[in-house]
């Protein structure tokens, strides 16, 4: 591990230390110790698991917590923050895999001449051949098989075309596992610019429920916020927003991108996510009923609010006040 990742570390666990100071104080809260001692050493809440370290748990070959690239960093992120080394794992395993899939899958689906999935082909007496099928124009497709299996695969498509039968399949990634990756990654964005302000709200604490039981439905809609405008999202509109109108939709709004660099496929992806309060939970909840919206909504960027990294503590409940008030 390098000395740079060490320093990297060091910086945003101060700045979300000094955040969790200002946001306890401003509550009137403390941290315990089981024995009921209060705890007076800078310390960072893991977003995701919400459990509490001390500084040293930055340190060493493996430290407790560990740098997160938001978006992942398969998927082209920075990082950003910090995750405890169990949320971070989890991710890594299931939620970048997901991410890079999709994007490596999606210009096939979308029938983009050339595009190629890997692909199974599977013969009447169920022999299974592994190879990618391509678009090709209107022409139909590609097959691209193992050079070393080709003498039989062959055989097997001279006796396709004289009648007989072949099955393809492929995998794409699952809606759910999709927008579960997708909120993470709005959810994470949220708390890098708004700290605990942010986390420690009623209704964030049902989002983080959601990424903790994963594709187990805890909220009320499968989409978890992600709205699909009918056009592409352009890339200036990458940042945060609040959404002003109608009103009974206003909420915040994050746009991110995700990218692979093999091919250089990217998408751009709006997920919406709570204000702070009763209403703006309800807001929320129409959302279920939007996840195809097709009507106005009256959106401003905020610019020029970089959050938490900069001291400005209680973003996530001032901005909301400033902009919809
Ligand atoms: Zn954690």
């Amino acid at each position: 591990m390098s000395s740079n990742y060490d320093a990297k570390r060091k910086r945003i666990f101060d700045i979300y230390s000094h955040d969790l100071k200002k946001y306890l104080q401003a509550n009137r809260k403390q941290v315990f110790t089981s024995d009921g001692e209060v705890i007076d050493q800078p310390l960072y809440v893991c977003p995701l698991c919400l459990t509490f370290f001390p500084e040293n748990a930055i340190l060493g070959p493996e430290p407790f917590l560990t740098l997160e690239h938001v978006p992942p960093k398969s998927v082209g992120g920075k990082s950003k923050i910090l995750t405890c080394k169990n949320c971070n794992n989890i991710a890594g395993a299931k939620l970048d895999k997901t991410l890079l899939h999709h994007l490596q899958t999606q210009p096939f689906l979308t029938k983009m001449p050339g595009a190629a999935i890997d692909a199974v082909f599977k013969f009447e007496e169920n022999k299974v051949f592994k190879g990618t099928l391509a678009n090709q124009d209107d022409k139909g497709f590609l097959i691209t098989i193992n050079p070393q299996a080709f003498p039989h695969f062959d055989q097997k498509m001279r006796k396709v075309f004289s009648g007989g039968k072949v099955d393809v399949s492929f995998q794409v990634p699952s809606e759910s596992a999709k927008n579960q990756a997708y909120l993470r990654i709005a959810f994470l964005e949220c708390f890098s610019l708004f700290g605990y302000d942010f986390l420690f709200n009623k209704n964030t604490e049902e989002l983080c429920k959601q990424l903790v039981y994963g594709t187990e439905s805890i909220l009320p809609y499968s989409t978890y916020g992600r709205i699909k405008p009918s056009v592409p999202l352009k890339d200036e509109l990458i940042s945060l927003h609040v959404i002003k109108e109608p009103p009974e939709l206003q909420a915040y709004l994050v746009v991110f991108q995700i990218k692979e660099r093999r091919q250089g496929n990217k998408e751009n992806i709006a997920m919406i996510i709570p204000g702070p309060g009763e209403q703006a939970w309800a807001n929320y909840l129409h959302y279920g009923a939007f996840s195809e919206y097709g009507g106005d909504l009256n959106i401003k960027k905020i610019e020029n609010f970089t959050g938490v990294a900069d001291c400005q503590h209680f973003g996530y409940q001032k901005l909301w006040d400033v902009f919809l008030k």
